[in-house]
């Protein structure tokens, strides 16, 4: 975590304009009674996962959207998918199959991989090496930047890694 200085940030490149259909997928059904219902926010994971899964993945994710404020977009989609499928997807759309994550802008939704909500371990190591993070440093990075794009509606890489800085050190993201 210490390392975390080193990493240019803006090697972190998140795609995110394409078109991805999620299909097959898991609903959450019951958020839970803590979580507020003022934001109409949609929590599904993708293919592969059984409920118990997402319920427990979505309770590491959930709590972080909720800290970085992520209810200020109001209607979101927020997608989990199994590393077994993740880097296939990447690929498969010419992305960078180490980023644990992208937003498609005009579709409101935002997918992230599980492993850094998951005990999938040999993923997890494969992701701390290649972005000198922890899981849990690696876990907001991705949050954040994705809150950068999503919150300002920007497409460009800079601008939502400059955003999404501004989210971890607690301040209010001015869009520019
Ligand atoms: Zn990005």
């Amino acid at each position: 975590m210490q390392s975390s200085s080193r990493l240019s940030l803006s090697t972190l490149i998140l795609t995110c304009a394409f078109q991805f259909a999620a299909s097959q997928t898991v609903a959450l059904t019951n958020p839970g009674k803590d979580v507020p219902s003022v934001a109409p926010q949609h929590f599904v994971c993708n293919t592969g996962y059984s409920a118990q899964e997402c319920h427990e993945q979505m309770a590491v994710l959930r709590p972080l959207l909720d800290n970085y404020g992520a209810g200020r977009l109001g209607d979101w989609t927020w997608v989990l998918v199994k590393s077994d499928d993740w880097k296939a997807l990447q690929r498969s759309h010419r992305m960078d199959p180490d980023s644990p994550a992208f937003s498609v802008l005009g579709r409101r939704e935002t997918f992230f991989e599980e492993a850094p909500v998951s005990p999938v371990t040999l993923r997890r190591i494969e992701l701390v090496r290649q972005w000198s993070l922890g899981t849990d440093d690696l876990l907001k990075l991705a949050v954040t930047h994705e809150l950068g794009h999503a919150l300002c509606n920007e497409k460009n890489e800079r601008k939502a890694d400059v955003y999404g800085e501004m989210l971890r050190r607690g301040e209010a993201v001015q869009c520019k």
